[in-house]
């Protein structure tokens, strides 16, 4: 997971830090990131056909993002649900980016989509080269 700079901005780390410990998730690994411009590119080279590309980059790259390593039963799926949608005017109630969310693409944070996304994205923030 992923808390985004919108969120940061506004001082709300511990408290979307607290919905994920309100889940039977475990945090095994947390940690802040200056998100450089490749960083971001690296990271959402899946999005880089899709019309809002250069807008999520031009509103990730170059700041600071906290970086989460969430571990348990169905963790896909948990996370997601506590997400919420992607548009944070769409996204269902007490979800966080419905409570927090300014638009798209300021939606407060990143949630891995399937266990091989999670894999790759906790292996590029928590990897061994990190
Ligand atoms: P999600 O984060 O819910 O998995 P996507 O993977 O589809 O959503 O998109 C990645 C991110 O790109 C979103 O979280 C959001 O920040 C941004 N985004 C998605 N759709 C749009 C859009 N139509 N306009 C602007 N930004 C968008
Ligand atoms: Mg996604």
């Amino acid at each position: 997971m992923l808390i985004k700079p919108d969120a940061i901005e506004r001082n709300l780390i511990g408290r979307i830090i607290s919905r994920v410990e309100e889940t039977p998730l475990k945090i095994l690994d947390m940690k802040k990131v200056f998100f450089s411009r490749e960083m971001t590119e690296q990271f959402y080279g899946e999005h880089k056909e899709e019309e809002f590309y250069n807008r999520l980059i031009n509103y990730m790259a170059d700041k600071n993002v906290v970086a989460l390593k969430l571990e348990g039963l169905d963790a896909i799926k948990i996370l997601r649900r506590l997400v919420g949608a992607t548009d944070p005017k769409k996204a269902e109630k007490n979800t966080i980016r419905a409570d927090f969310g300014l638009g798209t693409p300021q939606n407060s944070v990143h949630a891995s989509d399937s266990e091989k996304s999670a894999k790759r994205e906790i292996d590029f923030f928590f990897g061994e080269k990190n």
